[in-house]
């Protein structure tokens, strides 16, 4: 397939004689997808007034609730018609927007923006830039920086953090410290959206993770940390999915370990997997092996059969990998 990659996107031009516009993220949005959607939805709103703006959002996680406008997020599709142009924010196939899927489909024009390897480029305009921390640093890079409001750059801000696990993932290159600095130039308290979004649990999550790393399994010769949470144990919580975010984190940091498989058990014989690697194994090419994605060291997919079947299907595609590293360093 030929990717339709436009490195030289200039967002005013797209915009141009654009009336009506939807913003859209992936399902179960984390905090670069709130971060990327919030950022360029209130930049829109400031910067395009004359536009009419609207940013669609699977339920916004309590904890990102301190951003600006996501009181003004849409949850579901009004029958307003359609809009000149549909803007796909973090999401690396049309599947993963979920609800506002059909607005991307009747759109006059659709661009995305996102930093997933696995993202084969299916708008008319793609921003795709795989080495990039984040989508929220993606959007700095279109946008006019001297143009960036406070309300805005806590947006950008929140979502570099949450994808580069506090500027400690691979992924934080020079560029996005720089960008980080900039945006705390705006005037954002970067201390309280981390501690806040990011570091603070509630108590119900706080107890679930204690579950997951208590109920948690060493494999393959303890190269693999697994652990599954089961649809009994949510109800019996009272959680939400989202209030699983940081669990698969949290197992990687396993000394020893080079790969954190978590399972949440959605529904009898479903599961949504977690996947996170240290530094061997490509976990997107794992993920996409069996219709997921995601980044080299992290990727997620949903699985159906058995536990045990998903850990087996996941192994085994985990030990070519190190097989042919092992391989590699015997040559
Ligand atoms: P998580 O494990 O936190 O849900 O996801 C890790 C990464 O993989 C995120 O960047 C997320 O967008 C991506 N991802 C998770 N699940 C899926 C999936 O089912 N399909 C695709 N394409 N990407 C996914
Ligand atoms: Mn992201």
């Amino acid at each position: 397939m030929e990717l339709k990659i436009n490195m030289t996107i200039v967002l005013e031009d797209i915009l141009k004689d654009k009336r009506r516009v939807a913003l859209g993220g992936h399902v179960r949005p984390d905090g670069d997808c709130v971060g990327s959607c919030m950022g360029l939805y209130l930049y829109l709103k400031e910067q395009f007034p004359h536009i009419h703006t609207d940013v669609y959002l699977e339920g916004v996680p309590d904890a990102y609730r301190m951003i600006s406008g996501t009181d003004e997020v849409k949850t579901e599709i009004s029958e307003d018609g359609a809009y000149d142009l549909f803007i796909c924010l973090d999401c690396g196939d049309t599947k993963r927007l979920g609800f506002s899927q059909p607005l991307f489909e009747e759109a006059g024009e659709t661009l995305c923006i996102d930093h997933h390897i696995s993202n084969e480029a299916y708008a008319d305009n793609n921003y795709i830039v795989p080495d990039a921390s984040s989508t929220s640093e993606l959007v700095f890079t279109l946008i006019d920086r001297e143009k960036i409001s406070k309300a805005v750059a806590e947006a950008l801000y929140m979502g570099i953090v949450h994808d580069t696990g506090v500027f400690q993932y691979s992924c934080t290159s020079p560029e996005t410290m720089e960008i980080a600095a900039e945006l705390m130039r705006k005037g954002i308290n970067g201390s309280e959206i981390i501690e806040k979004t990011y570091y603070e649990k509630t108590y119900v999550q706080n107890q679930i993770l204690g579950r997951a790393l208590l109920e948690s399994m060493l494999i393959m010769d303890k190269q693999c940390i697994v652990s599954v949470i089961r649809e009994r144990s949510m109800r019996f919580f009272q959680a939400q999915p989202s209030d699983l975010e940081g669990i698969v984190s949290q197992l990687r940091q396993t000394k020893g370990v080079e790969v954190a498989i978590f399972l949440h058990e959605i529904e009898p014989q479903k599961f949504k997997v977690s996947l996170r690697s240290k530094g061997v194994v490509d976990v997107s090419v794992i993920a996409k092996h069996f219709g997921g994605g995601g980044h080299v060291r992290a990727a997620g997919v949903m699985m159906s059969g058995s536990s045990h079947d998903v850990i087996n299907n996941i192994t085994a595609r985990i030990a070519l990998q190190l097989d042919h590293v092992e391989k590699q360093d015997e040559e």
